[in-house]
């Protein structure tokens, strides 16, 4: 039986709108501007995407809304609500910007019952806050009573006006202990700074995972030794359509997912460390029969 693939990390091709360094720094993974357009305009068509997710072998793909107005851009509930509408292969995950959305408590809960979010992502290194603040307890008490997964940025990004520490994974192990039932997914895995912080959090908490998108797929079992032992808190994800960036000289390629399945299925670990990790433990998470 062929072993099902989850992407648990993309975003949408076209944004309502984009911060200007980010805009400038995606373009830079194409020839020119009106091909990286063209992309854009393509692939904002779920058709094509769907189309596209067979051509690199994923399954399910969960589609990631992001209202980040500094750093990234904004690409709204609605829209990745309407995106998903095209295939159940399409996961929705809804966003709330604390600085935009009072009652984030009471929206969570009409975004999951009324219009088929299936969780929820947070953006703590592009809004500004800390993910343990008391503020955010309301909200949480929601997600965990609702059962929804809850992703959250964690470590570095070279979008201008991210501001890193908020990205510290050490901040769920709070939320990982007041919020026992609330599953806790750290994209990046705390990137840069804290990859041995996160794998600390996934140690100690049953609760916690890690998604990760962003890193090099090559390069995970350097960054998380113990990634054997505990693949069955590692999720694959992509961060499509970020383009992969050379950090030296700030270079930018287009990502391919096929690429990345293929480099995860050559590391050394396990078959059943792989099936968990590309799609078995998103599964579980997603609820997905
Ligand atoms: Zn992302």
């Amino acid at each position: 039986m062929k072993e099902t693939v989850i992407d648990f990390h993309v975003h949408l091709a076209k944004y309502e709108s984009y911060a200007v360094n980010c805009d400038g720094l995606l373009a830079g993974a194409y020839p020119t501007r009106e091909e990286y357009n063209e992309f854009r305009k393509y692939y904002s068509n779920p058709h094509n995407f769907l189309q596209l997710m067979d051509e690199k072998g994923i399954d399910y793909s969960v589609i990631l809304a992001e209202i980040t107005p500094l750093t990234t851009g904004v690409s709204t509930n609605e829209m990745v609500e309407t995106f998903c509408q095209a295939s159940p292969r399409l996961i929705p995950f809804c966003t709330l910007n604390p600085y935009q959305h009072p009652n984030m408590g009471n929206l969570l809960e009409d975004l999951i019952l009324h219009h088929g979010f299936k969780g929820l992502k947070l953006y703590p290194p592009y809004n500004y806050f800390y993910p343990n603040d008391s503020f955010l307890y309301p909200l949480y008490a929601v997600a965990e009573r609702l059962g929804i997964p809850v992703q959250f940025h964690t470590g570095s990004s070279i979008f201008a006006n991210s501001r890193i520490k908020y990205g510290n994974p050490i901040y769920f192990d709070d939320v990982a202990v007041d919020f026992p039932d609330m599953k806790i997914i750290m994209a990046h895995g705390g990137r840069g700074p804290w990859y041995n912080k996160a794998l600390n959090m996934v140690r100690l908490h049953q609760n916690v995972y890690i998604d990760v998108a962003g890193l090099p797929p090559k390069k995970l079992l350097e960054l998380f030794p113990d990634m054997e032992r505990f693949a069955h808190k590692f999720i694959f994800g992509t961060d499509w359509p970020t383009p992969v960036f050379n950090i030296i000289n700030m270079k930018a390629s287009p990502m391919d997912a096929q690429k990345n399945i293929e480099m995860i299925r050559k590391l050394n670990i396990s078959q059943e460390a792989m099936t968990n990790i590309l799609g078995e433990n998103a599964r579980q998470l997603l609820g997905l029969v």
